[in-house]
């Protein structure tokens, strides 16, 4: 099945299911706690915190998605992408456990005659939190799976909140058992590349107070009105359906693989390192069109450095794979030719998204031509002085002004018969993380989610009981 007719199947169930079908929002996001949108719910965060009414009681949508955090993954897992599709089923304050589980089931299993993914059954597993009694229960009810597929997990894997006062609750995620080539038996558990995570459920159930972390914090009582949030990743079900490997070789990332490989002249499969690089070009060419499409322009900060980094990752692994001339005027339409029947914005974008990402690929070729000369320099230095080793001052130098990965450096520098002070250079990358991460914190500080209408439903319907706090923190 294609990637757009999974996408569709999906609209059109929950559509028939008294779901309002509502466009993706925008990759760049204004929640000032994110750079991009990260998952289905974010566009509809006001809602679930109580800080606008809902239009809707049901609502569906498949939305664009980019996770920073996951862009070192990519090529290296089975199942990462920095950008994805999340495909999701939202009820405010309507529909809850119960039903959120019998859709999943429902769409995830019922054949593909009949509208369904018509996934096998007897291959799916489920994880539960472990205080959550209640949707193990269902899943043997509603499913019929037998105990040994429902598999308990603790706060980190299976309990979700917005990291500030507000909604939380328990998660249920689906997986699907690949089979042995993939990995290892015994369940989600133990190897999540074999069994693979395709669909979250969040079950909106408590509201929390302030505190760290994941846990730690104070849950203050049931939500006076539940909610339903799932996310399923549209290129995993794409990855299981089409019976490929990994989520770079479906329908919509394969032919910009293919195109990667034809232009460096290597065959993919031959070898797992160019392979690897091979992956990160078709995921990181394909989230650069996503960015762009959606008007970020590559820069030094915030947003567009994230873009910078994924356009200069892409030529830079082309490089890699040995071909040195300009990369994205020829990859780049053949991601747009994939995503476009899904997306017309980047068919319609595209003469500026051209235009942006060949400027971006320009000025990164003359810094990889300025920033060669620097460490020549350096280089020679080295050796005049009977070192062996390039300071990490230097190399700092070049990653922060000329844009150089570190591999890159270790690479050039290889070839001279020189090595490069590793440890100088990550103890100056970490001093730069750090101002980085304060920034972050100051924004957050600044921006955290305004739970005040929640507060006022919550006094109206005065003061609940604490049995979440029990059953959360006390079983494990
Ligand atoms: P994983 O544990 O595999 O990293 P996750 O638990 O972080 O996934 P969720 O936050 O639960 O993912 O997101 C909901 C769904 O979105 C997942 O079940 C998965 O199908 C999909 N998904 C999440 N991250 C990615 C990604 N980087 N690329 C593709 N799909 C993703
Ligand atoms: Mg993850
Ligand atoms: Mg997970
Ligand atoms: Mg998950």
């Amino acid at each position: 099945m294609r990637t757009a007719d999974i996408r569709s199947r999906f609209l059109d169930f929950f559509a028939a299911r008294g779901h309002t079908v509502v466009p993706s929002a925008p990759l760049p996001t204004p929640d000032p706690t994110l750079l991009f949108v990260n998952a289905g719910m974010v566009p509809f965060k006001p809602y679930f915190a109580g800080e606008a009414p809902p239009p809707w009681e049901r609502a569906t949508s498949v939305q664009k998605c980019v996770r920073t955090l996951d862009i070192e993954e990519v090529g290296r897992t089975t199942r990462h992408g920095s950008f994805f599709q999340m495909n999701g089923n939202f009820s405010f304050g309507d529909y809850f456990k119960e039903e959120a589980v019998a859709y999943a089931w429902e769409l995830s299993t019922s054949p593909q005659a009949e509208g369904g993914y018509g996934l096998d059954p007897a291959r799916i597993w489920v994880t539960v939190h472990h205080s959550d009694t209640e949707s193990r229960s269902i899943w043997r009810r509603v499913a019929g799976l037998p105990d040994e597929r429902i598999v308990d997990r603790g706060d980190e894997d299976n309990f979700w909140s917005m990291g500030v006062p507000g909604p939380c609750g328990p998660c249920s995620e689906l997986y699907y058992d690949r089979g042995p080539a993939f990995g290892r038996e015994g369940g989600p558990a133990v190897d999540e590349d074999r069994y693979m995570e395709f669909w979250n459920l969040v079950f909106m159930q408590y509201e929390r107070g302030a505190g760290p972390g994941k846990s730690g914090y104070p849950i203050l009582g049931e939500l006076p009105r539940r909610n339903i949030d799932t996310g399923m990743g549209l290129e995993r079900m794409a990855t299981l359906l089409q019976g490929v490997d990994n989520l770079y070789e479906i329908d919509e990332t394969r032919p910009v693989l293919q195109r990667a490989a034809e232009l460096a002249g290597v065959r993919y499969g031959a070898d797992p390192e160019a392979d690897v690089r091979l992956r990160v070009v078709a995921d990181h060419v394909r989230t650069g069109l996503m960015l762009l499409a959606d008007g970020t322009a590559p820069g030094n900060e915030g947003r567009g450095y994230v873009l910078r980094r994924i356009l200069r990752r892409a030529v830079r692994s082309m490089r890699l794979l040995g071909y040195e001339d300009p990369a994205l005027a020829e990859l780049l339409p053949v991601a747009r030719d994939c995503m476009a029947p899904s997306y017309p914005e980047v068919a319609d974008a595209y003469p500026r998204i051209a235009e942006q990402a060949g400027a971006e690929e320009d000025a990164f070729r003359s810094s990889l031509r300025q920033g060669t000369t620097v460490l020549d320099t350096a280089v020679a230095r080295v050796k005049e002085s009977g070192g062996r080793s390039l300071p990490g001052a230097q190399a700092f130098l070049l990653h922060d002004t000329y844009g150089f990965p570190i591999d890159l450096t270790l690479e050039m520098a290889a070839e001279q018969g020189v090595e490069v002070d590793r440890e100088g250079f990550t103890a100056l990358m970490n001093e730069q993380r750090e101002r980085a991460r304060a920034d972050a914190r100051a924004r957050k500080a600044g921006g955290a989610v305004d739970t005040t209408a929640l507060r006022t439903v919550l006094d109206a319907h005065g003061p609940t009981d604490w049995r979440a706090w029990d059953t959360l923190e006390t079983e494990s």
